[in-house]
């Protein structure tokens, strides 16, 4: 048992100012923020996360577990329940995709405890990270090595990666935030600030230890995602060992804005397959102005999966992405949407 201390701040600028020392994940991070506590409490009991203080943000309710639909948007707080969002009727029936990808996410326990905002911030699942047996992990410990390469590799990504770290982005609900183009409200010691969803996650970069672009006791606040009529003719595709509550092998989350069979738009996010929450631009490009069928679609995968680099027990992986991808364009292009 390592001892740490526990603060429960009364309001958000005391948690930034609690935060000060938040670190970046890596093993000795001296503050961490709790919301759910379904990754950090995990992590902490593997002594993978050693907090000398955690910063408990769940009793922050005010404004911050809110779900508003707007003529502009979507806007969901930070610390709305995963559960209680996918079940909300208007954003099942605007964005099924966000809906889904929450849905298809986790166990109904832990969809009813698990927060937004934590979600987006959940650890990779690479087995060499979670086990301090291994000693060689630059994730765990800047430096010392990647015990996946070369190793078992069946979960491990394809996109995005570096010869310091290969491990996948295991989330859902970012797979659609990144196709949406949503929006990421945060609260910092400097006030507030708006940044693309699409540029939380880093690249690793040789040092997978820092994951998130986030500034020093930055506070994710809130998501606001862009109101489009056709985001109605959205799906989350997730491809799994098994179908209840399993991380994702391969999934797609799509949106498609149609003119009769032709694509005037097309969001394509990819999980299950990169480092960080993967968008396939050129995938979107390809399909514009183009009739949506199979051999266009699989073209499309084609081009998403161009860069892939495979290690071992995952060379069938851009395979099945490509798959996944066919599959959830002609899934969404069938949708039926309503105007109501
Ligand atoms: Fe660590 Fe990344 Fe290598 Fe896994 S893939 S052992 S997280 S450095």
């Amino acid at each position: 048992m390592r001892p740490f201390s526990y603060a429960r701040p009364a309001d958000l600028p005391q948690a930034v100012q609690l935060g000060t020392a938040t670190g970046q994940g890596s093993v000795d991070a001296p503050v961490q923020y709790l919301a759910g506590g379904t990754t950090l409490i995990d992590l902490m009991k593997l002594d993978v996360l050693r907090p000398a203080r955690l910063v408990d943000l769940g009793g922050l309710t005010a404004g911050l577990d809110s779900i508003e639909v707007a003529a502009r948007g979507l806007r969901l707080g930070a610390l709305a329940k995963m559960a209680t969002v996918a079940d909300h009727p208007a954003v099942r029936r605007d964005y099924p995709v966000i809906a889904d990808s929450l849905t298809l996410a986790a166990s109904p326990q832990l969809r009813n405890m698990a927060t937004l905002g934590g979600n987006v911030l959940q650890k990779t699942r690479c087995p060499y990270y979670r086990d301090t047996v291994w000693g060689a992990c630059n994730k765990r410990q800047p430096g010392s090595g990647c015990t996946a390469l070369g190793a078992a590799t069946r979960h491990h990504a394809v996109l995005g990666i570096d010869h310091s770290c290969i491990a996948q982005y295991p989330g859902d609900f970012a797979i659609a935030l990144i196709a949406l183009d949503a929006q990421l409200n945060l609260r910092g010691l400097e006030g507030p600030r708006q940044i693309p969803f699409s540029t939380l996650h880093r690249d690793p970069d040789g040092r997978p230890d820092i994951e998130t672009t986030l500034k020093p006791a930055e506070v994710i606040v809130g998501f606001e995602i862009p109101a489009s009529p056709w985001f109605r003719r959205s799906v989350y595709v997730k491809v799994r060992d098994r179908a209840s509550y399993e991380f994702a092998l391969a999934s797609a989350a799509v949106a498609l804005d149609l003119s009769g069979e032709t694509v005037r738009e097309a969001r394509i996010g990819l999980g299950g397959m990169a480092y960080r929450p993967w968008r396939a631009l050129p995938a979107e490009k390809f399909l514009a102005d183009k009739p949506l069928n199979e051999a266009n679609a699989l073209a499309a995968a084609d081009l998403a999966l161009r860069d892939a680099q495979t290690h071992g027990r995952n060379a069938f992986k851009p395979g099945l992405a490509k798959q996944t991808i066919v599959r959830a364009l002609l899934q969404a292009k069938d949708l039926s949407i309503g105007s109501g």
